[in-house]
């Protein structure tokens, strides 16, 4: 039977986080005399990103901030979403910007995210918001890595002098992974598809990022025991039922094989319910710290 302690509870943590918004946003809305407001962006019919976005929408409400949804149709041309992105860039009830990934391939995804401002880059994801995160200044960070440091911090403590690996290099989950584990001193090794030895690299980690998109690749006999596991994947399989998988059932695994690793490590994020229920929750932050640096209101520097 799994020991409950060693299971990092995201969804408990994000439910948390979500009502310290909330508290937050009803004093913004005071000070301000407006809610704090969110733009999302959704350009065609990806049902993955219709739910994501849906989702997105009905939490920015609960919270207490306006919600501003943007469905813009499958051929929608750069330079309509481009006028948008600008419009909302203008827009003084708009504090975040938020432009569902991953756009329909006729469009130039780069020029898009570079077309927002970075005071309302909610994602973190413009090079003014990736280069301060580089050079340690503060600004709006990547919600999925952000919310997973959130996790680790609040389970560690100080994360000073550990040795962290994390597994994927991308721009939106890997690399500001691996920044703010350096800001907090960790020493940080960065793997990827050429990395020679996975496991022998992982074994070192006292904390294990993994955000590969590979479901089930990290096994509990290349964890050092006692490590602290982020699974940030999210990887849809056939159900293990034999029928339901007949049926074309799937369920969610991340990218370790949580069966193995919890046996070996010291604390694991579950999937799901461990990172994912993290990534709104941050988003909904973002959010509220735009809209206070907008406003011009000061926001205590750890107040969310
Ligand atoms: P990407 O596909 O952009 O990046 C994957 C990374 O993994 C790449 O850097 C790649 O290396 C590396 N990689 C691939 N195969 C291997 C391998 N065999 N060994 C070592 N490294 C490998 O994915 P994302 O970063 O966007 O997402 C990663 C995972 O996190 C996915 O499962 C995604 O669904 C999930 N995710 C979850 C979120 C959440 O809210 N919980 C949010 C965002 C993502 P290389 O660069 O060399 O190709």
């Amino acid at each position: 039977m799994t020991d409950s302690s060693k299971i990092i509870d995201g969804k408990a943590f994000a439910e948390g986080l979500r009502a310290r918004v909330a508290t937050l946003a009803a004093a913004f809305e005071r000070a301000a005399g407006r809610k704090a407001g969110l733009a999302v962006v959704l350009v065609g019919e990806d049902p993955a990103s219709q739910v994501y976005v849906r989702s997105k929408g009905k939490q920015t409400v609960a919270c207490g901030m306006a919600s501003f949804e943007h469905k813009l149709p499958e051929d929608t041309t750069q330079e309509a979403l481009l006028a948008l992105v600008r419009r909302l860039n203008e827009d003084a009830t708009v504090d975040g910007i938020l432009v569902q990934l991953p756009l329909p391939r006729h469009l130039d995804e780069q020029a898009v995210v570079e077309a927002i401002s970075p005071a309302k880059d909610v994602d973190g994801l413009t090079p003014v918001s990736t280069g301060r995160l580089a050079l340690g200044l503060p600004g709006l960070v990547p919600c999925t890595p952000l919310g997973s440091l959130m996790l680790l911090k609040d389970r560690l403590g100080s994360l000073s002098g550990l040795d962290a690996v994390v597994i994927g290099r991308s721009i939106l989950v890997g690399k500001p992974m691996a920044q703010l584990l350096l800001s907090e001193s960790c020493t940080v090794t960065i793997a990827h598809s050429r990395t020679k030895n996975l496991a022998d690299v992982v074994r070192r980690a006292d904390i294990v990022v993994a955000a590969v998109g590979r479901a089930e690749m990290v096994k509990g006999d290349w964890l050092k025991p006692g490590a602290t596991v982020i699974d940030v994947g999210i990887n849809r399989v056939p159900a293990l039922d034999a029928v339901a998988a007949a049926e074309r059932k799937t369920r969610l695994v991340g990218d370790v094989d949580f069966a193995s690793a919890v046996a070996v490590a010291g604390a694991i994020t579950p999937v799901p319910g461990g990172v994912g229920p993290m990534t709104i929750a941050v988003l909904l932050r973002n959010a509220l710290v735009a809209a206070h640096a907008n406003a011009g209101i000061a926001l205590g520097a750890d107040a969310i």
